[in-house]
């Protein structure tokens, strides 16, 4: 049995945002930097405090900031596509 798998996270404009690999179920919240397998906007480059965006709409996708001691970006609900696992 395998947990978890890699799913594409995409803004609702339909740019592809990155890959992330999605440990638990339910709705994507944050995605931890070290589990992104992809990453098409460059965040894996930002500091604890961007704010990313879009490359294509400008829309923000969510913020980096530290969860439970990694960072991650926390997702913003209004930005990107709902996935649900
Ligand atoms: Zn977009």
């Amino acid at each position: 049995m395998t947990q978890g798998r890699v799913i594409n996270v995409q803004c609702r404009c339909g740019q592809r945002l990155f890959k992330y690999f999605k440990g638990s179920h339910g709705r994507l919240i944050k995605c931890y930097l070290d589990e992104i397998r992809e990453d098409y906007v460059g965040v894996l480059e930002m500091p604890v405090g961007s704010r990313p965006i879009c490359p294509s709409c400008g829309k923000e996708i969510g913020i980096v900031r530290m969860i439970h001691g990694r960072p991650a970006v926390k997702i913003n609900q209004g930005t990107v596509k709902q996935i649900r696992t």
